[in-house]
């Protein structure tokens, strides 16, 4: 059989992966792995740590070199050189040393796109004055800390306040510089529902980080002070003497589209369930190319390191001839933001209305992390959302400070299987008092999405319009109620509630709540038997914005 002939063109997550696997199911191939970057495989999502200080060292960047590639799995790796064309009919491209500029073409069997996406730069007025950077590699890296070093840089503006924009901001904190976050939507953490971001921006805004929400970036300008001023469209200014541009990527499609390869409607490159694309020798993985969007269908653009290394992976089967598919995304992702952890996955309730779904339900509860009774005990605030026809799971959403990655982990398998609420009832999952509880915050958003279900617990929402029959029942102790209630709320504690139902208002519409909707369930349950129309506030009083 004729040796195989492999070229891949970037070498970080995709396409070191794809190399790895494929020498490791084809030990005649020849492997060439070409970046034009100075590094291949190293670790973008290490990158802001590395500006802040966190990750001391450049080498921990590098999760294998170019000497690994080639000793381990005898793949020739190219770096600093460029695929600048490729040639479908001859199966040539054309490559760049970009240290002396000289071409070579060079032929290949098989060939695997791995370019990644590319940082977002707005042709802004000012845009190109110094001091503004994006982040996507090491010499970017590098960059950001020795301008922040050279110009003793107090204060920054990150544009974005998505995941890399905010570990941007809490690791520019770590510097001492002082941080200001100007995000064009009215709430940071795009991907999450609003009320679940308030927390994250709650959580900046006590580390010293100003928000400026609601807020496009409009220009830059030099400051007279010396610095940059970032203008935004509401006419505000905000002073800076280093600026990050973190306001998404767009696939890195030029040679793939000026090749001729079908690009998809969300202009990535379109490829099958094999990662192939329209020309059959021809792979596309990574960043560059677009997926089934599993949850809420169509396809998408996902740019994140699990899917670039798992297509790789499948990539490398595929020219091998093995069977395998690639399932789609459902957006699982966490961020770490100045130690609160914030996770999702599936889909969010307004993705859910932008793409015209409806029939699903929403619940909001804050279990612990771990037992109660066990010193540390955090809680863990959750909306999960499911349909309402079968309680099928379609996304979930979490912030706390320990165990977020654990239980959206839980939860993103269970959607990855087409799992339900049910389902999280019956989770089976590793118990002792420091690490869970008996039942875990997962169980326990099953056992409350299945009594919603199942009409055991009929909820309501905080935002949903009152009437004029609505009646607000605090179902906690009077303390808690002294220290914060809804406006016009009849305050009967759980305990006492048996002997005081005739002091509850008439009314169809009675909304029962308590700190967190457990007492709230139990209240609800005892008006229901009762002849009582009640609901509960879902999240009860910790979710009340
Ligand atoms: P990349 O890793 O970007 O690699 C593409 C490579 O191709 C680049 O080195 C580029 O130089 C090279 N290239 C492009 N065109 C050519 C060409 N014509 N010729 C030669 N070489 C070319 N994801 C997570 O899941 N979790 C995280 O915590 C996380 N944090 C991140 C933090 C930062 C700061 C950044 C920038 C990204 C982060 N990501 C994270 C995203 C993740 O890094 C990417 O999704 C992943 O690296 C994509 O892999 P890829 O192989 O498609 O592209």
């Amino acid at each position: 059989m004729k040796t195989q002939r492999i070229l891949i063109v970037g070498g970080v997550a995709g396409g070191a992966s794809c190399a790895a696997r494929l020498r490791r199911l084809d030990e005649q191939a020849e492997i060439h792995l070409i970046d034009r970057g100075p590094y291949v495989s190293f670790a973008n999502c290490g990158l802001p740590y590395f500006v802040g200080g966190v990750i001391a060292s450049e080498d921990s960047l590098l999760v294998a070199d170019a000497r690994l590639f080639e000793e381990r799995f005898n793949v020739r790796v190219r770096t600093r050189t460029e695929c600048v064309a490729i040639d479908r009919t001859a199966r040539t491209v054309t490559l760049r040393n970009l240290a002396d500029g000289g071409q070579t073409e060079e032929s290949y069997d098989a060939l695997v796109l791995a370019p990644g996406a590319a940082p977002l730069r707005p042709p802004l007025p000012g845009i190109d004055l110094p001091g503004i950077f994006t982040l996507r590699s090491i010499p970017d890296s590098r960059a950001i800390r020795s301008w922040i070093e050279q110009t003793r840089a107090r204060k920054a503006v990150v544009v974005g306040g998505g995941f890399i924009g905010l570990e941007m901001a809490e690791n520019l904190v770590h510097r001492g510089v002082k941080v200001t976050v100007v995000e064009m939507l009215d709430q940071v953490m795009p991907p999450l529902d609003a009320e679940v971001a308030d927390r994250v921006a709650d959580h900046l805004r006590t580390h010293g980080v100003t928000l400026a929400l609601g807020d496009g970036v409009a220009g830059f300008a030099e400051s007279e002070e010396g610095g940059l001023r970032v203008l935004t469209k509401s006419g505000a200014s905000h002073a800076a003497d280093v600026v990050i541009l973190a306001i998404g990527v767009r696939p890195e499609t030029g040679l793939a589209k000026a090749a001729g390869l079908d690009l998809g409607a969300r202009g990535g490159i379109a490829v099958s369930a094999q990662m192939q694309t329209s020309d059959p020798q021809i792979w596309a993985v990574g960043d560059a190319v677009e997926v089934p969007d599993g949850v809420l269908g169509g396809a998408t653009l996902l740019p994140l390191a699990g899917p670039a290394n798992r297509q790789g992976r499948l990539a490398a089967d595929a020219i091998c001839g093995r069977d395998g598919e690639f399932p789609g995304v459902q957006g699982t992702a966490i961020c770490g933001v100045f130690g609160l952890q914030v996770a999702s996955t599936g889909a969010s309730e307004k993705a859910l209305i932008r793409a015209g779904v409806s029939g699903f339900e929403k619940i909001y509860l804050h279990p612990n992390q771990h037992a109660g009774y066990y010193p540390g005990a955090r809680p863990i605030h959750l909306k999960v959302i499911f349909r309402k026809e079968d309680g099928r799971i379609l996304g979930a959403q979490a912030v706390g400070e320990e165990g977020v990655d654990r239980r959206i982990d839980v939860v993103a398998m269970a959607i990855q299987m087409g799992g339900t609420v049910f389902d999280l009832e019956e989770a089976e999952l590793c118990y002792a008092p420091q690490f869970g509880g008996a039942k875990d915050a997962v169980n326990f958003a099953g056992m409350v999405a299945a009594d919603v279900l199942r009409g055991d617990m009929p909820i309501v929402h905080w935002d949903e319009p009152v009437r004029p029959d609505t009646v607000f029942l605090d179902v906690r102790e009077p303390e808690e109620f002294a220290a914060g209630h809804r406006d016009g709320a009849v305050n009967i504690p759980v305990g006492t509630l048996r002997t005081r139902l005739a002091e509850i208002p008439a009314g169809d519409d009675l909304r029962v709540y308590c700190g967190v909707g457990q007492r709230g369930y139990v209240a609800t349950r005892i008006l229901l038997q009762h002849g009582r129309a009640a609901r509960n506030l879902s999240g009860g009083w910790a979710s009340a914005r």
